[in-house]
């Protein structure tokens, strides 16, 4: 049999042996002591794509996320979020257990950002009996929402209303390289309206592991300490670091194939049951499919998939999602849509 086509996540992807060949050669030094080339210059060079002062490496986007917001928000003050966005929903309460901020959020179909959904909820300078928002967070492109990209007059409109409030923004762009692929939109504008950001190097770029947090030299500072703090602190990372730059080097531009993939299955799944997806809604790399109108269960379809050699993520009883990367062709495009097209007649 052949090996099965993964399509649950753009994480699963392993490295190229170009890619390992970097790692490989990567100079490494301890990046506790500040001493690894490879992860400075990739906290240096990632900082100015995005025009900011500085950036700290870290594991991983959520820990990426949580610096970000730690260095925004004080204990007993409030973030607001999309309601499905991964800081809410896919970081197990961290924002909570370990930084004390406590979370609201606004619904948006798509995860589509609107910025007066955000700003009508915001309550700044609350007193002493009510919770006060101190930050903001947008996701792009927004995960749950189905790879939505968020839209430059939207984020423009909400960092002018949270400067009239005197709120902070952070941007959970841990697909942010999507969302500027389809947008057009430069990395350093996409800079220009966020205190502070986090990137991962590990989804679409291919990498094996890797985020990193960027924002001022001050506020980066200190996050490096809560990294440490955390149990992150690393030693010789540049082998990891190397991989980042391979990924930066050699595979943003050619995201646009997983977009156009993704678009392909989504019309070809639409013309089996247009009610399971719109594809003019697939801008990216993420096809999320609304099972409500039929008879079967997200597990159910992605079990059946899964016995003809497709995986793919059942993320909610009526909501399945798959996600095209780096490993997969044209040739298994082609062989994904037949198996999707059975699995969903097959009723
Ligand atoms: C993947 C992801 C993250 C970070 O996830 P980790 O698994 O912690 O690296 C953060 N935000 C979004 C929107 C993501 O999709």
């Amino acid at each position: 049999m052949t090996s099965p086509i993964d399509l649950r996540s753009d994480t699963v992807t392993r490295p190229s042996q170009a890619m390992r060949e970097a790692m490989a050669s990567a100079p490494v030094g301890d990046d506790v002591y500040g001493d690894d080339p490879t992860v400075n210059s990739l906290e240096e060079r990632v900082a100015e794509m995005f025009g900011k002062e500085a950036g700290v490496f870290t594991p991983t986007g959520s820990l990426a996320n949580q610096l970000a917001i730690r260095m925004l928000v004080a204990p007993g003050e409030e973030l607001i979020a999309e309601t499905n966005s991964h800081i809410v929903r896919a970081e197990l309460g961290a924002a909570a257990v370990f930084s004390g901020i406590t979370t609201r959020t606004w619904p948006a179909k798509n995860g589509l950002l609107i910025a007066s959904d955000a700003l009508d909820i915001a309550r700044p300078n609350s007193g002493p009996y009510l919770v006060s928002t101190t930050a903001i967070a947008v996701e792009n492109t927004h995960n749950f929402g189905g790879g939505t990209v968020q839209p430059l007059d939207e984020i423009k409109a909400l960092r002018k209303g949270a400067d009239e409030l005197g709120l902070a923004l952070h941007l959970d762009g841990a697909r942010i390289w999507n969302a500027h692929v389809a947008s057009g939109v430069a990395l350093n504008e996409y800079g220009k309206y966020f205190e502070t950001i986090s990137v991962c190097l590990s989804k679409g770029l291919g990498a094996p592991i890797g985020s990193v947090m960027l924002s001022t030299k001050d506020r980066v500072s200190k996050a490096r300490i809560w990294r440490k703090r955390y149990g992150a602190g690393m030693r010789q990372v540049g082998l990891l670091a190397g991989a980042a730059h391979y990924a930066l080097d050699n595979n943003i531009l050619r995201l646009t194939e997983d977009h156009r993939r993704a678009k392909e299955i989504a019309i070809a799944i639409a013309s089996v049951d247009a009610s399971l997806i719109d594809p003019n809604t697939v801008e990216t790399n993420i096809v999320g499919l609304d099972l409500s109108a039929l008879p079967m269960t997200a597990a159910e379809l992605a079990a059946r998939t899964k016995d003809a050699g497709l995986w793919i993520s059942a993320l909610g009883p009526k909501y399945a999602r798959l996600v095209t990367h780096l490993d997969f062709d044209d040739a298994q495009c082609a062989q994904a849509i037949e198996i999707l097209k059975r699995a969903l007649v097959a009723q």
